[in-house]
């Protein structure tokens, strides 16, 4: 089948999961962790979409609701951004109790992070990073993000059973992290709140000791069992979990907080570190990474110094160019729009890939209505436009069929193009020596600071 513009239609691929007792041998269920993303499959081999009221009952998170965004408008003054009340971040824990904190003390700790796949973040990628840069504005708190180099170093190296391939030596990793580096600085952070790091360049010092501790706490079975990872999974990505888990951790970063370098030997002397560790954490991601913060939360209080459970507030995916059933992804770049991407190849992405929920023919889609639900086209600007009437417009006409898919996607290449064109505008003025600047650690400047040397 195909839609009114030619674009691939498999809408009928798309729906619930099957009922247990229908599936049959091909089926098989949705898989989400930080390393795989994709929709089950149903009985006659077609990939269904990510169910996330499914994946939201197995990881237990519980749902972010109107009382959230309502209390979430009453603390701070301001609207919930559009991702929010969109409910594309749709899931939390403990976000009330980041609240709690914040009327409380006026601060706590953001943290967030990339995994420099390639060398040019994609739309996916910038999801996370537009709702932090919001949640930092509004808030007005201090932000690390980590560059996960040595993961994803460890990770290719495994896929290709340990093999040197092009564009995957260890070098690459290092050169994409900062390539990513300068792109999320464009994205529009607040230099005297943020500190950006890789992995390979900061870790030591307290941010190492706190990683020999968490790791001291995990076992082989906790990460296989949430990672899905084997016997033959080399020992480096097995390890890898307590270095994401504890840059959650203030402790991590005394610097940040204007607190020495030390680690004390006795309880006196360690006091100012302690009471960094009870700043608490509130981590904005896609809910593919909530594996990682599982084991982060089961352990914050076993430390030493013991940390508050981790918040976290969580995405869906921007689905892959394909569909529902999948996410964007750098691995797979057919299925993404690339922030370096032209307005022609974004129009032409568009055009050729973006699955359409239009009806088969220009008379079914007039007679029958397009789905928005399963629209690529669609799924973007729910991301991408910021007016809600304008969206809302767009959602009725397409049901009703008098918007026809080409407008549809004619609507989403502008956005994207516009969203893209003003990226790629700051990115061109983003030198080394600013991104030094943001990658230097340093005392970060914010309304709530407690300033960590004082008792
Ligand atoms: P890729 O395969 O594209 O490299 P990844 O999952 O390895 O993707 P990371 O850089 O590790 O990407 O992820 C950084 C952050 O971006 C995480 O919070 C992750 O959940 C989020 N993220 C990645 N892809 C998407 C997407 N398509 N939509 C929304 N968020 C995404």
């Amino acid at each position: 089948m195909a839609s009114p513009d030619g674009a691939p239609h498999t809408a009928d691929a798309v729906g619930a999961p099957p009922a247990v007792e229908q599936v049959k041998q091909a089926a098989k269920e949705q898989q989400i962790d930080p390393y795989n993303v994709s929709g089950g499959v149903d009985e006659n081999g077609n990939v269904t979409a990510i169910d996330y009221e499914a994946l939201r009952e197995r990881f237990n998170t519980p749902a972010l609701t109107q009382e959230h965004l309502d209390r979430f408008e009453r603390v701070t003054g301001k609207p919930p951004h559009r991702l929010m009340r969109r409910k594309l971040f749709f899931s939390h824990r403990d976000f009330d109790k980041i609240l709690d904190y914040y009327e409380k003390y006026g601060f706590f700790l953001l943290y967030t992070g990339r995994g420099p796949s390639s060398g040019s973040m994609h739309l996916g990628h910038a999801v996370p990073f537009l709702f932090t840069k919001e949640l930092q504005e509004i808030f007005d708190v201090p932000l690390v993000v980590m560059l996960t180099d040595d993961e994803k170093f460890l990770y290719t190296r495994n896929k290709n059973q340990g093999k040197i391939t092009k564009g995957a030596a260890l070098g690459d990793f290092i050169e994409y992290a900062k390539q990513n580096c300068k792109d999320i600085i464009a994205l529009g952070f607040d230099l005297k709140k943020t500190f950006i790091y890789t992995d390979y360049e900061y870790m030591g010092g307290h941010f190492y000791q706190n990683i020999t501790e968490f790791e001291a706490l995990l076992t082989n079975n906790q990460i296989r069992g949430a990672m899905g990872f084997d016997g033959s999974t080399n020992i480096g990505l097995n390890a890898y979990a307590a270095k994401q888990c504890v840059a959650a951790f203030a402790s991590s970063y005394p610097t940040l907080f204007g607190a020495g370098d030390f680690r004390a030997p006795n309880y006196e002397e360690a006091r100012p570190r302690k009471h960094i560790a009870a700043i608490p954490t509130l981590i904005p991601c896609a809910i593919d990474q909530e594996p990682y913060f599982r084991l982060l939360r089961e352990n914050c209080d076993r430390m030493e110094f013991p940390a508050p459970k981790t918040a976290l507030i969580l995405s869906k995916f921007l689905t892959a160019l394909q569909g529902p059933g999948g996410k964007m992804s750098a691995s797979d770049p057919n299925s993404a729009i690339f922030m370096s991407d032209t307005s022609k190849q974004i129009e032409k992405k568009v055009n050729r890939f973006a699955f359409s929920g239009g009806g088969a023919t220009k008379e079914d889609h007039e007679k029958y209505g397009g789905n928005p639900d399963v629209d690529v086209a669609y799924a973007y600007l729910s991301y991408f436009l910021e007016s809600d009437d304008e969206l809302k417009e767009i959602e009725q006409s397409y049901r009703k069929g008098t918007l026809s898919t080409g407008e549809l996607k004619k609507r989403c290449i502008q956005e994207l193009q516009k969203f893209v064109e003003a990226f790629q505008e700051r990115r061109s003025k983003v030198t080394d020596e600013i991104m030094r600047e943001f990658m230097t650690p340093r005392k970060l400047e914010f309304k709530g600071n407690p300033n960590a040397t004082a008792s």
